[in-house]
């Protein structure tokens, strides 16, 4: 396969090699050196790279050099991908490489207002960034013009189809025009599914698997910190004291446990924000901005973040608990060393986690150093549990329902007293007419903050003015206003 390893030689349009030049790439990452020629040449792409790989701009340089003379006011590419920050942040690093061009682009995702989207879609923005949920519900309005793309990119497809996606895909898929199409296919894993689908979208596609053993970003340092449950706190705050970590992120594994971490974390006088599915788009961007702009020390995320959210020069990423499977290890280490950037992934592994230990390194294929911060008291607790235990917070919601029954019994009975019909008490929750949600004992809205669809798929459960799916936010529930039917959950837009 032909490759090209400087950018000069890849007669790139002058005024794309400028903004890559503004953008200080001085070489190709391995991934460009094989997608962008093969993406010139009108190929489809098949690439299987990893986080930080910089694999957003193998395929838009060549979509920016197709369709830089086109007329402007269609769009021509459509890019997919799975949350809201990943759309963000490649429509922003195509409007860096497109700064010499008149070519415009807009990102397109739920938890926004829709108004600034419809315009975009009415001007026929050049390139649009979408997640499939959000796309959808534009289709659903019938102002989407889609009929002139020409290039479409799947984007992180395996998480893509983790999420679910794979049905908004398809419906996508056939909206656009049906002549031939070049498509751009990434993926981080090439898992049976996402190889189906890849068969089925891709005509001979340029393969490329530059990373064929899954590795973190060369560079990034890693080591794990054996330490108990409940010293985690007290040790993060002594490497956050001590400077052994620096500006991080520091993923838990629940949203309630982000909140607790991060709670200590104030008191212990550490600036720090918080990012998860059950806070609003305004809070996740004012988390995401302050931390990337050093006003926040740390940023305390659950997986959300752990794809596609890029910082400068991160120095370090903080599991504060193991990720539940390898491939998530990598992702979340992948957010340090992004591009050849250094930075550290440490992790806090407690005697429980041998297992994961051992399947983490094996799929990283080296043994990872075990560190011991000296002097540091490894007997030292934090006062209060990070969290409620399961048992306790089962008894609690089954006291609860146990509540609701008895009240909607005595109210069925004064009803029956008094001789007016019995209403049951199911009435909130369903909202406007796609409404799908059920209510549950206080009103609580379906759908979980972490696959909560916001109002995206095909069972149409919350398009505007729906309340059920299209929750996710603080406590999940009860909304039904029109606002953030894109869906504003844990960022399937
Ligand atoms: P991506 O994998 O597309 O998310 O890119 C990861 C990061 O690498 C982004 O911050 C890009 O700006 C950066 N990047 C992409 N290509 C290059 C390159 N050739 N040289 C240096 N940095 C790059």
């Amino acid at each position: 396969m032909k490759t090209q390893d400087d950018f000069a030689g890849m007669s790139l349009d002058p005024r794309l090699l400028k903004a890559v030049t503004d953008l200080g790439f001085t070489k190709p990452t391995p991934v460009q050196m094989t997608a962008i020629p093969a993406g010139l040449a009108g190929d489809d792409v098949l690439g299987c790279a990893a986080t930080g790989s910089g694999k957003t701009a193998a395929f838009m340089l060549p979509i920016l050099q197709r369709i830089i003379d086109m007329p402007r006011g269609a769009t021509r590419a459509l890019v997919l991908v799975p949350t809201r920050e990943l759309a963000a942040q490649v429509e922003e690093h195509t409007r860096e490489l497109a700064q010499h061009t008149k070519i415009t682009t807009a990102a397109i995702y739920g938890g926004v207002a829709m108004g600034p989207q419809v315009n975009a879609f009415k001007r026929g923005v050049d390139i649009l960034v979408a997640t499939p949920g959000r796309l959808l519900d534009h289709f659903g309005r019938d102002h989407g013009g889609l009929e002139s793309v020409e290039v479409l990119v799947l984007d992180e497809a395996d998480r893509m189809l983790d999420m679910g996606f794979l049905p908004e895909i398809r419906k996508i898929i056939r909206h656009l025009p049906t002549r031939a199409r070049q498509t751009f296919f990434f993926s981080a894993t090439m898992p049976p599914a996402i190889v189906k689908l890849a068969g089925e979208m891709l005509k001979n596609p340029a393969r490329i698997e530059v990373e064929r053993k899954q590795a973190p970003a060369a560079g990034v340092l890693q080591a794990f910190y054996p330490v108990s449950q409940t010293a985690k706190v007290p040790l993060l705050v002594e490497l956050l004291k001590r400077g052994e970590v620096g500006n991080a992120i520091v993923f838990t594994r629940t949203k309630h446990r982000a909140n607790r971490v991060a709670q200590k974390l104030e008191r212990s006088g550490v600036n720090v924000a918080r990012i998860h599915g059950n806070r609003s788009q305004k809070q996740r961007e004012e988390a995401l901005s302050g931390f990337k702009a050093g006003r926040y020390q740390v940023l305390v995320a659950t997986d959300i973040l752990a794809r596609g959210i890029d910082v400068e020069a991160l120095e370090h990423v903080v599991n504060f608990d193991v990720p539940a499977s390898p491939e998530d290890y990598i992702h979340r280490v992948g957010r340090t060393g992004r591009a050849e950037l250094t930075g550290d992934a440490y992790t806090f592994v407690t005697p429980e986690d041998r297992a994961l230990v051992q399947a983490i390194e094996r799929k990283v294929g080296t043994t990872i150093e075990r560190r011991k911060l000296a002097d540091f008291d490894y007997s030292s607790s934090t006062a209060e549990p990070l969290e409620v235990p399961l048992e306790e917070r089962l008894a609690k919601m089954r006291a609860e329902r146990a509540e609701a029954r008895r009240r909607s019994a005595e109210k069925a009975e004064r009803r029956a007293q008094s001789g007016a019909p019995t209403g049951g008490g199911r009435g909130r929750g369903r909202g406007g007419p796609h409404g799908t949600g059920r209510a549950r004992p206080g009103g609580a809205a379906r759908g979980g903050p972490a696959r909560s669809r916001g109002g995206s798929g095909p069972s149409g459960s919350s398009r505007s003015g729906g309340s059920g799916h299209g929750g996710g936010r603080a406590g999940g529930g009860g909304r039904s206003g029109s606002q953030g039917s894109g869906g504003s959950g844990s960022g399937r837009g």
